[in-house]
């Protein structure tokens, strides 16, 4: 087990006051927002249980070219041009239209909060309390005390511990879950398995990153126990179960905003259904919602707009969710023979062009604000450019 960083005794003193922006949750959504209000001049706070970059959340794949747009690829740990597809009839190679890497999850945070001008404090937030005052904060307890702003996000995940309690729990809410195992060790493929042997409905995973293989489950099914099988993939690789971590994955959009409160990363179901990738969607809601933010810090907008902005934003997705939601729920229906077939027959340049393609633009790469080391991303970004892929640092 990692030492734990956060602040623990006497260094947890009692914390209070008002902020221009509130942000609860440290991780990708969280980091995303705080870097696009840098440099507003706004008196910003961010909290969080865990120091940053302290606890991993995922298994830390993510396309490329998000890591390029958000000046963070020297957090990048290994880049794969193809996926490879297994299910019980058989395997198929699919060369990526775009390329897909891993990341350090700490690294990456780090990197982002280096964009910030933002503070930090270790803080569980157990809610909103009671407001101090009639001005329109809000206000958030936490267990060093109670915290308020007018503007507050709840990048929190799937607990979404700002909200209303609406008896969102699993097994009973739209949730997947996911558990992984990070033995040490190497290899070249970027790999999944629809396979039942493994999840009825679900996928397992490879991803190296490195000098470490991320192997997991997930099921859409939040009632199938995905311990024993994550074992079960792990073994079967010839791995060691090593580093386990999981969660409970939102595979449903939720409001964007209620009772004054914006939500974005998972408390906002921005994970997508059937893939459950949830960091780019995380850093494309988290720009934007930091955009409409920034506006209201910056005098042009009330609150109010900026709410109503992110909603039309975040609504406006929400026909794409669904139809992952419809495939998601589709492909356990299919019997594997057919599944096997079609992997193989979807496994055509064109169709993997036309489907990876279209799946990147449910969420496509957007530059995040202008910051002091925007100029590093883009030396590093013409470096990539320059180099051929394979030469550059330890990638596959
Ligand atoms: C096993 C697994 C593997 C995954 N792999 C991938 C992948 O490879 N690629 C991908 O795109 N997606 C992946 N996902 C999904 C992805 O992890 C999430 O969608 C993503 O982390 C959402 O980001 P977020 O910032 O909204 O929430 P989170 O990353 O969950 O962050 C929430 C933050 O809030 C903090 N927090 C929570 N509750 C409290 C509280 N009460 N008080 C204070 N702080 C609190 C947490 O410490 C954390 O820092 C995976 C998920 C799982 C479970």
């Amino acid at each position: 087990m990692p030492a734990r960083a956060t602040k623990r005794g006497n260094d947890r003193s009692p914390l209070s006051g008002t902020y221009d922006v509130l942000i609860c949750g440290a991780s990708f959504a969280g980091l995303a927002v705080a870097r696009e209000l840098a440099g507003s001049g706004a008196e910003v706070m961010v909290v969080d249980r865990y120091e940053i970059g302290e606890r991993q959340t995922s298994a830390c794949g993510i396309p490329t070219d998000w890591l390029r747009a958000t000046g963070l690829i020297e957090a990048e740990r290994q880049r794969f041009d193809s996926l490879l597809i297994h299910t019980a009839h058989g395997s198929r190679r699919y060369r990526l239209p775009w390329t897909f890497s891993t990341f350090d999850y700490r690294e990456l945070c780090e990197l982002l909060w280096r964009d910030c001008d933002a503070r930090f404090e270790t803080a569980k937030v157990h809610g909103r309390a009671a407001p101090a005052n009639g001005d329109g904060a809000i206000a958030v307890e936490t267990d060093r005390g109670a915290l308020s702003s007018r503007l507050v996000v709840d990048a929190l995940g799937w607990r979404r511990v700002l909200a209303r309690g609406d008896g969102y729990q699993p097994p009973d809410a739209p949730l997947s879950r996911g558990l992984e195992v990070h033995p040490g060790g190497s290899s070249e493929d970027l790999e999944v398995w629809i396979d039942r042997r493994y999840v009825p409905a679900g996928y397992g995973w490879s991803f190296p990153a490195s000098d470490e293989v991320r192997i997991g489950i997930g099921s859409f099914d939040p009632r199938f126990h995905i311990r024993e099988t994550t074992e079960l993939l792990a073994e079967d690789l010839g791995r060691d179960r090593a580093g386990y971590q999981g969660n409970w994955i939102p595979h449903k959009l939720r409001p964007a905003t209620e009772g004054g409160v914006f939500f974005v990363g998972d408390s906002a179901g921005h994970c997508l259904p059937l893939t459950a990738e949830g960091i780019r969607t995380a850093f494309y809601f988290g720009i934007a919602l930091g955009r409409e933010l920034r506006g209201v810090i910056e005098g042009g907008q009330s609150r109010d707009r900026a709410a109503a902005e992110y909603t039309r934003f975040h609504d406006s997705h929400e026909w794409k969710f669904r139809w992952m939601l419809r495939v998601q729920r589709l492909l356990p229906r299919i019997p594997p023979r057919l599944v096997g077939r079609l992997i193989r027959t979807l496994g055509a340049k064109r169709a993997v062009d036309w489907s990876f393609g279209h799946y990147l633009r449910i969420a496509p790469p957007l530059p995040a604000a202008p910051s002091a080391h925007d100029q590093q991303g883009a030396d590093q970004q013409q470096r990539d450019a320059d180099q051929p892929l394979r030469a550059e640092r330890n990638l596959v």
